[in-house]
């Protein structure tokens, strides 16, 4: 490791950058939370603020240098992993609060900040940020815009990039661009959309493959005085799924902070864990949990028509599944982190999707396909409510020493089969790359913007299946 290395292409001494080039220090930088094979780095870097990445990219354009990104390492889909070798910028120095405009409201941090500390730095103010995923102590803001983040928030906002005003990013260039009314430099941070096309949903999503996200601006909404949690149970996940296309259209997730859906199976087990003599066939063969944040009243009179809604599907309110499991995921803090632990340290492959409400049925069907296909792995479903329509995450568990190729391929099978019952790669990085390739029209223009800003296709080479280095021209 050393902290002062000369940068030979610009002259600038990267004097605040930590550098690792010891084969020991690179370990922790080969992989992401994925089942997506890990890569060697030649280099890590961490700089302490915007100059530096500007710098520590010109130094990989000058040694020939791939570039990846990663800020917690926490995803997923293997963006952080550098494949091809070469430098791996490292942003969790750069985890500043730059400006709290409550005025604006608006607060710009640096990309590296974790989402635990931002969340403490904004509750004196009785402010919070509209998306926060599950990995909150550890994910950084960057690597949620870069990644699609979802989550708490995704039933009133949708999607990270819904909540973002505005980025800071440094191309492969070196150019330091600003998005949305920042780049005009005497307006600032405060409206995502204006001068013309939307600059900053290219980044959003983005697994750094055209850009190194340094700021984001992000809107700030208040805390909410009250929150409750609510359970209900539906016969199957199709009818679950015509509920929540009623309960999106009537707009009625406003005050729902989060919202997910849970198989009868996982219903089953987490009642019947707390209480061992509940009636088996009284529990629902789907069920939903809910989690209201406003005031006492907004909450109470949107309560009382999910209730009657549910009513129209076929379902009901279910309390016994909010008291066994629902509440304490949501309020029992110990217990979230050591929930999200467990699924990280017990090698558990992650796939999201996106889906609209009225496939929810295929979705958990896609699933129950992989189970009877795979039996040797255990498989789960996890569905996360939005605005609009659902993510949707499969979830396997494998011992990686002796099952890691298996899964490999059960995973990439469970690829195709949710693209076929109509979903959506979402948290695309490495895992999705085939199919992002596969939507014709779609990917065109991805490689023509690459090849237009990243020319020598330095960052991040195979996200989003994207490599300059091998595909030829079109
Ligand atoms: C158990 C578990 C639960 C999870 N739950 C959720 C959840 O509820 N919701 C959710 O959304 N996700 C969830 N995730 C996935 C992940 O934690 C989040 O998406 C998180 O926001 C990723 O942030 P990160 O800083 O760890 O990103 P990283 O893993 O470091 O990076 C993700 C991608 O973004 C790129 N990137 C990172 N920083 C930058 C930057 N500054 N500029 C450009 N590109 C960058 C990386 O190259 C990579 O492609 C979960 C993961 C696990 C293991």
């Amino acid at each position: 490791m050393n902290d002062t290395t000369r940068n030979a292409a610009t002259g600038r001494q990267l004097e605040h950058v930590t550098v690792f080039d010891d084969p020991i220090d690179l370990l922790s930088y080969r992989r992401d939370c994925s089942v997506v094979k890990p890569g060697t780095a030649e280099v890590a870097a961490q700089p302490a603020d915007t100059d530096d990445v500007v710098a520590v990219i010109a130094d990989a354009v000058h040694a020939s240098r791939p570039v990846y990104v990663r800020g917690g390492g926490t995803m997923y889909a293997g963006g952080a992993n550098p494949h091809a070798g070469g430098t791996v910028i490292d942003l969790g120095r750069m985890n500043r609060v730059l400006e709290l405009d409550l005025a604006r409201g608006i607060v710009v941090v640096e990309a590296g900040i974790r989402f635990a500390d931002l969340l403490d730095y904004l509750e004196p103010y009785g402010q919070t940020v509209g998306i926060v995923p599950s990995t909150g102590p550890a994910a950084t803001v960057g690597g949620a815009v870069s990644s699609h983040a979802l989550g708490t928030g995704s039933p009133r906002h949708q999607s990270m990039g819904d909540c973002v005003a505005g980025l800071e990013v440094v191309l492969a260039d070196g150019t330091r661009l600003r998005t949305g009314s920042a780049a005009c430099k005497d307006a600032g941070f405060f409206q995502r959309y204006c001068l013309g096309p939307d600059l900053t949903g290219l980044f959003i999503g983005g697994d750094a493959v055209f850009g190194v996200v340094t700021a984001v601006c992000l809107w700030l909404y208040p805390l909410p005085e009250v929150r409750k949690t609510f359970s209900f149970g539906f016969p199957d996940a199709h009818t679950t799924g015509g509920f929540l296309s009623a309960l999106q259209g009537r707009e009625l997730t406003r005050n729902i902070w989060y919202a997910a859906g849970y198989e009868g199976a996982t219903v089953r087990a987490r009642v019947l864990a707390a209480e061992p003599d509940f009636a088996p066939a009284a529990i629902p063969g789907f069920g939903l949990g809910v989690e209201f944040g406003g005031t006492e009243a907004a909450i109470d009179e949107d309560h009382a028509r999910l209730v009657a809604l549910a009513r129209e599907y076929g379902g009901d309110e279910f309390p016994a599944f909010n008291a066994a499991y629902f509440h304490r995921l949501r309020h029992d803090e110990s217990y979230w982190y050591s929930f999200a632990g467990y699924f990280s340290r017990s090698r558990c492959a992650i796939l999201m999707s996106s889906l609209p409400c009225d496939r929810l049925g295929a979705f958990v069907d896609v699933i129950d396909a992989q189970r009877v296909r795979w039996p040797d792995f255990i498989w789960g479903a996890a569905s996360v409510v939005c605005r609009r329509g659902l993510h949707g995450g499969v979830l396997a568990f494998y011992d990686e020493q002796t099952e890691w190729e298996a899964m490999l391929a059960a995973i990439d099978a469970a690829t195709t089969a949710l693209i076929s019952a109509g979903c959506i790669p979402y948290k695309s990085g490495k895992i999705w790359a085939r199919h992002v390739q596969a939507c014709d029209a779609y990917f065109h223009v991805l490689e023509l913007i690459k090849r237009g800003i990243d020319p020598g296709g330095l960052l991040s080479p195979g996200n989003l299946g994207l490599d300059q280095r091998r595909a030829p021209a079109r």
